[in-house]
């Protein structure tokens, strides 16, 4: 056949076949499209559009497997659910653009820490999950503590340095749930007991589901309680040179009906969540004000320290408030010293420092709480309008059997010193420990040796009773040095 004629044949046969094969190129490319489509649905199903991690869908399907795989070899896992502290403090007062930035490095910093066989996801918001394959519960912990330490360390973004705490609750395959909702459901438990107590990180057990419920109808009853059930309890500030008492510090308590005497622990946090925080300070300013006048009045010339929290520091009515309240009582400013933790500081540090000067143009003393916990350095300290540093009582509490803790004592002590502050230190448990400090040079100190906190007729009684604690004198009778 000459080519011609073979040329006019395929030409034929292509020109017949053509339109199917292009039929056939247009559905394949459908179908690559379609597929693509669907994977592209499956992986935004699955996925997290953030941080690019397992979302809580394909975290559950993985915890299923998971359970599978460990229930044929006969191995432990842990569900590990964290939670940032604060971190809505974070997205309301730099953005949710700085905030989603934080999230996205959490995410990396979790996935440089575990192996590649772990299960890392996002559950939503600052929720994070994690599945670990185990032998024994401790390898939870110890990743837990491991988590910790690498999310603690503060994230730079736009130039600011931002901290972040992590509360990590565990439950256990099989000891504590068999199926993956009571494992999420036991971990989420228990994350809630850890964020309480400010622990870190927690084991589930059966107390905390106990209290958990409890907790929850307990908010929805604060709201009310606040201006009724609340009561104050005031622990005495004792001068290490003199052994006079200066001061005295107002710790709040619920006093509840059905529960009896809740302590702060169990309610300041959600609070703090539910915005309550803010009217239960007042609260607490204007009862701890009225009663430091009456002990003036009493001859008993104390100052009164009152814990401030991250909120109240974000709130720039705050120093009208306090002007106000006052003035009502007739308390001179520099009788109120207002404590505040560093993390309080650095969240939103800005405002928090606008709130800090307008208080201390009023002439009201601020102090930084749970010193040595948070992250601030002391040469930061210089550029705050503080006055003193109170010393973390599990450093106190620790310095007579741990160097390290001996070390953050005596090293607080004299570089507060060096910056002009002044230096307190709580926890004090016992005598060696109160004869330590005042060896060191500190100024001031609070704990349950000398005495617990007491309600305020108790206090009284305490500061005019010489057998209680023998050294003691009241500044009304030694004249405070103030301003
Ligand atoms: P904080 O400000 O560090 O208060 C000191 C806590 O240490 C108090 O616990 C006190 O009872 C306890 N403490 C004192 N001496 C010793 C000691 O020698 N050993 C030990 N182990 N503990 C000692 P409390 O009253 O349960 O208060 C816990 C926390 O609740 C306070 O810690 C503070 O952060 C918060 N809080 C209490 N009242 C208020 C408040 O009115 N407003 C705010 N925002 N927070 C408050
Ligand atoms: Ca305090
Ligand atoms: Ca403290």
């Amino acid at each position: 056949m000459k080519s011609g004629a073979h040329d006019y044949i395929m030409k034929d046969n292509t020109a017949r076949l053509l339109p199917a094969i292009s039929r056939e190129l247009d559905e394949a490319k459908i179908r690559k499209r379609r597929r693509e489509a669907e994977s592209t649905i499956a992986h935004l199903a699955h996925y997290d559009a953030l941080t690019k991690l397992p979302n809580r869908t394909l975290f559950q399907d993985r915890l299923k497997q998971a359970i599978l795989v460990a229930n044929r070899e006969s191995r432990m896992l842990a569900v590990l659910l964290m939670d940032l502290d604060r971190f809505k403090e974070i997205n309301d007062t730099l953005g949710h653009q700085c905030g989603d930035l934080v999230l996205q490095q959490v995410g990396m910093r979790l996935c440089n820490v575990l192996r590649r066989s772990d299960t890392v996801a996002r559950l939503g918001g600052d929720e994070f999950a994690v599945i670990l394959m185990i032998s024994k519960p401790e390898d939870a912990e110890l990743m837990a503590v491991q988590i910790t330490e690498v999310l603690e360390q503060s994230f730079l973004i736009q130039d600011i340095h931002i901290a972040v705490e992590v509360s990590i609750g565990i439950a256990l395959y099989p000891d504590q749930g068999t199926d993956a909702q009571s494992l999420i459901q036991r971990a989420d438990v228990a994350m809630y007991a850890a964020k309480e107590r400010g622990s870190g990180h927690m084991i589930y057990t059966v107390d905390h589901d106990r209290h958990n419920p409890r907790k929850l109808s307990l908010m929805g009853e604060l709201r009310d309680a606040i201006n009724t059930q609340l009561c104050l309890h005031y622990q005495p500030i004792v001068d290490l040179k003199t052994n006079a008492v200066t001061g005295m510090e107002a710790l709040v308590r619920w006093q509840h009906p059905q529960h009896g005497l809740i302590p702060p622990d169990q309610f300041i946090v959600p609070a703090e969540q539910t915005g309550l925080i803010i009217p239960l300070t007042r609260w607490v300013l204007q009862e701890a004000t009225r009663q430091i006048r009456l002990f003036h009045q009493a001859g008993i010339q104390l100052s009164l320290a009152i814990n401030l929290s991250v909120r109240n520091l974000q709130d720039p009515h705050l120093p009208r408030l306090i002007k106000e309240i006052l003035e009502v009582s007739g308390l001179e400013p520099f009788w109120l010293e207002l404590e505040i933790t560093e993390s309080a500081i650095m969240i939103n540090h800005a405002n928090a420092l606008k709130v800090m000067d307008q208080l201390h143009d009023m002439g009201v003393k601020l102090s930084i709480d749970d010193f040595g916990t948070g992250y601030t350095s002391l040469g930061y300290l210089t550029k705050l309008p503080i006055d003193s540093v109170k010393i973390d009582k599990s450093f106190v509490i620790g310095m007579t059997h741990n160097d390290k803790d001996q070390v953050v004592v005596r090293s607080t002590i004299d570089l507060g010193h060096n910056l002009g502050l002044k230096v307190i230190a709580e926890g004090v448990e016992n005598q060696e420990n109160l004869n330590q400090l005042a060896s060191f040079g500190c100024d001031e100190a609070q704990g349950f040796h000398m005495c617990r906190p007491l309600p305020a007729m108790l206090l009284e009684r305490w500061l005019t009773d010489g057998s209680t604690w023998g050294n003691k004198t009241v500044s009304g009778k030694m004249a405070r040095k103030h301003l």
